[in-house]
């Protein structure tokens, strides 16, 4: 029988020769992942139902990595890391990427950043296995081919214990990305437009499948740009077929065997789309929903008071090359937060140059403020003190993935999610701005 890639992956975590959508099956787990702020949730379930003694199904199958409220002095935040960490080692898990210095987190060579970000960095997303994690965009490791999806603190518990977990084959919604990518564009604004035409709900329990010759021509990290955000539109996963690109991100990081798995030609899906990249232009989602697409050129008139260049999406090494090659030999006109996500992201930052200088040079000669330590920062705005939060009703262009009121901090704040260039563009402006007009 003919199946998708995501049909494949699962008949075979769940032992069988074919699965179709709508069924419901027992699949074996390849990875965990939880993090500061829904492990404690999880390991509390875990202990309640399985015994204050009892022992994870596998402890080299578990990663733990506190990222989100790191750089705090909010007393429950620092609780939470403890936890994680007293679990870590009463279990003996092989994965736990702690902070143990705190006040001088340079110096640690442990700590990592947003999990998701070092989940690949740290070779844990390999093809044809299923991932499941306790933050709803772990669909972000998608993009090497492997089943990933984001879970509750239940779910999760249920794992720890048993290494298995029941779910329903969503069915596929496949994207055919053509064309060459015009120089302006990045894969914040393919997905980006694909979630402004099927709205946030218009993948609701589904695949997104990502193919074409756009697609096999990006690299990991606009790949997993385009995973990461499948969430925003209501997707249970995002997908995209392994090939030399991710085998290649992968050598070095992983020592496991795995099995990459593509759709037959013939498969199923639910829908069919394509796009020619070429005819799009840079886009950015209005306050306050992911779906509220429109171009950026459209929203010259908007004045904003910050740009934030930081996440899983929009944080990586690449993003930060992005947005520095449009910054260089100019000046921001707002305060340029940069977070970048993991600490390997950091080290690139002050190692990695594009003309001549370093990019963290680049970024302080143009006036930006010095790149914060990673964590997942404002993103999620956070407690009072964190870094980039906006305490005030400010506006913000940001190259996160959210946008809801009070996601980055106060309620009536707004943010325009955008590409890092369109993010770059606009923090010399201090306008909404189409990255066109510095290229
Ligand atoms: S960076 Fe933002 S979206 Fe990514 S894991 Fe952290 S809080 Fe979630």
């Amino acid at each position: 029988m003919a199946m998708t890639m995501v049909e494949k992956i699962l008949a075979k975590a769940s032992g069988k020769s074919t699965v179709t959508p709508g069924e419901n099956i027992w699949v074996n787990v390849d990875v965990l992942m939880t993090h500061d702020v829904c492990g404690p949730g999880t390991i509390g379930i875990f202990k309640k139902e399985f015994g204050e003694k009892a022992q994870v199904w596998d402890r080299e199958k578990i990663v733990l990595i506190p990222d989100h409220y790191i750089f705090t002095a909010d007393k429950r935040a620092n609780r939470n890391v403890d936890i994680l960490r007293d679990f870590a080692q009463q279990q003996n898990i092989k994965y736990f990427y702690d902070i143990s210095d705190r006040s001088d987190f340079k110096a640690n060579p442990d700590y990592k950043g947003v999990c998701h970000v070092a989940l690949a960095q740290e070779g844990h997303t390999r093809p044809g296995e299923v991932l499941f994690g306790t933050d709803s965009h772990t669909c972000n490791a998608g993009a090497f081919g492997q089943f990933a999806t984001g879970i509750g603190n239940t779910d999760a518990a249920f794992i720890l214990g048993t290494g298995k977990l029941l779910v329903k084959v969503p069915a596929t919604m496949r994207f055919v990305l053509n064309g060459e990518m015009p120089d302006y564009l990045l894969a914040k604004d393919l997905i980006l437009q694909i979630i402004g035409d099927i709205s946030v709900s218009g993948a609701t329990y589904r695949t997104m499948e990502f193919a074409g010759q756009t697609v096999e021509k990006m690299t990991m990290e606009e790949r997993m740009t385009l995973c990461n955000m499948v969430i925003e539109a209501g997707g249970k996963n995002g997908v995209i077929a392994a090939d030399e690109t991710t085998f290649k991100y992968l050598q070095g990081r992983t020592d496991k065997t795995f099995e990459s798995f593509h759709t037959d030609e013939n498969a199923t899906f639910y829908s069919d789309r394509s796009y020619d990249v070429t005819k799009l232009e840079p886009v950015v989602a209005k306050p306050h929903s992911p779906d509220n697409k429109e171009l950026a050129r459209n929203c010259k008139d908007v004045k904003i008071d910050r740009v934030y260049i930081g996440s899983c999406t929009g944080g990586k090494t690449s993003d930060f090359l992005h947005a520095a090659k449009l910054i260089k030999g100019h000046q921001v006109k707002v305060p340029t937060y940069l977070v970048p996500a993991t600490q390997k992201v950091y080290e690139d930052l002050f190692s990695l140059k594009h003309d001549g200088k370093t990019l963290s040079e680049i970024f302080l000669d143009a006036g930006c403020i010095e790149p914060a330590a990673p964590s997942c920062a404002a993103c999620l705005g956070g407690p009072k003190d964190t870094f980039g939060r906006l305490n005030e009703p400010e506006i913000c262009v940001s190259t996160t993935n959210r946008n809801f009121p009070g996601r980055m901090g106060n309620k009536q704040a707004q943010v325009y999610l955008a590409s890092p260039y369109t993010a770059a563009a606009s923090a010399l402006t201090g306008y909404v701005t189409d990255p066109r007009e510095f290229m």
